[in-house]
């Protein structure tokens, strides 16, 4: 039996239960591996769907958390890229397959295998299930971690391992730049990401909201114009305006009147994950054909760019640092829309 590195957490015993504190077992770190203390680590709406079980499939116990910000404590002897002390990030996955057509590109999070998640998913050898970031320390490939820069405060750039990366991935891959119109549906961790991203890149930003309070905020983060959806006429008013959508709503909603907002040629990015199944109106599509797309994350070298594009330019997430004993609270709040943007466990607190 080899040598384990005992680890404490907090976990979701099971679906629909709150969560608490809970002990287990991390590897030994390998020749790759380096071991990392966790500093910090981000509340996403994604930590949420699945401790819930929101999306089927879910494992427990679970330990939830794939935004995380740590210091390396141990490297193992094989390891190049960093060395005891630096400060170093864990996004979303913690391996996939190295061989596939997807992860050569750089796209591991597309892995045809199957990349291996930070949480709730099973390593490469199909049965040891991995537990993330709401714990005292990770071990992880080299390959598979981000260096963080010190120039930012660390607490603020963890959010930055999912919803930095997962609005940042699209906004690129759809050429995102001056002039561009670009909408942001849903303020909340991603969403304000978003803001902040397209701007810095040139964008024209419109925010479209639920929450009328947030408008300031919008503003203040990038926003070039504000839209209350819930108005009436207000979407209407938008018709055939904006190049790309990206839609971080976690709830169910009709996207119809979303899609008309597009103008000819462009796209709406769905990066919410809504428990339920999108109506879709044919018509939505047809009439300036129109496109609807999705994204995931992002792989690892795109994640530094995100990472290096950020410390450059000064831009981080707007957190509020909780105490691990509040997680449950965190979630209630989270899911009202009352968090401005981010909840992010302090980890000294455990
Ligand atoms: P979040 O912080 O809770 O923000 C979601 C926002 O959606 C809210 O702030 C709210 O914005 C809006 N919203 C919520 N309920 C709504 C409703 N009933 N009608 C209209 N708008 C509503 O969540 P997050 O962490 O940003 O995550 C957002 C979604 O993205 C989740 O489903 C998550 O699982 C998913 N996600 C996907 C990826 C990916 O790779 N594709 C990665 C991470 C997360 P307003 O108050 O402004 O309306
Ligand atoms: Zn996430
Ligand atoms: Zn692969």
């Amino acid at each position: 039996m080899p040598n384990t590195l005992k680890t404490k957490g907090y976990a979701a015993l099971r679906a629909h239960s709150s969560l608490e504190p809970f002990s287990f077992e991390r590897r030994e770190p390998r020749d790759h591996d380096v071991l990392i203390e966790i500093l910090y680590c981000g509340i996403c709406h994604s930590d949420i769907h699945q401790a819930r079980d929101e999306w089927g499939g879910s494992v427990f116990p679970m330990v939830p958390g794939h935004e995380i910000v740590g210091k390396i404590t141990r490297v193992g002897k094989a390891v190049t890229r960093f060395k005891s002390g630096d400060l170093a990030g864990v996004g979303c996955f913690v391996d996939s397959c190295r061989t596939c057509s997807s992860c050569k590109q750089g796209l591991e999070q597309f892995c045809t295998e199957g990349m291996v998640g930070t949480y709730n998913s099973v390593e490469r050898d199909k049965k040891t299930p991995t537990f993330g970031g709401y714990s005292s320390q990770i071990v992880v490939d080299e390959n598979y971690v981000l260096r963080v820069s010190d120039k930012l405060p660390i607490q603020n750039v963890a959010p930055l391992l999912c919803a930095g990366i997962t609005t940042y991935s699209p906004l690129r891959h759809w050429k995102v730049g001056k002039g561009s119109r670009v909408a942001v549906m849903g303020l909340g961790g991603l969403g304000h990401m978003a803001v902040k991203l397209a701007a810095a890149m040139g964008a024209e930003v419109t925010m479209l909201s639920t929450s009328k309070a947030k408008e300031a905020d919008a503003r203040r983060l990038g926003a070039h114009a504000f839209c209350l959806t819930s108005q009436d006429g207000a979407l209407a008013r938008l018709e055939g305006h904006f190049d790309l959508i990206i839609n971080s709503v976690s709830a169910s909603i009709d996207l119809n009147p979303y899609l008309a907002t597009l103008a000819t040629n462009g796209t709406m990015v769905m990066l919410g994950v809504p428990p339920k199944a999108v109506e879709l109106q044919p018509f939505s599509l047809i009439f300036g054909r129109h496109s609807l797309a999705g994204s995931l994350i992002g792989g690892i070298a795109e994640t530094q760019e995100m990472l290096d594009f950020c410390a450059a330019k000064n831009i981080t997430s707007d957190v509020e640092v909780i105490p691990v004993q509040k997680i449950n609270e965190a979630y209630e709040r989270t899911i009202k829309g009352d968090v401005r943007y981010r909840f992010v466990i302090d980890m000294k607190t455990l």
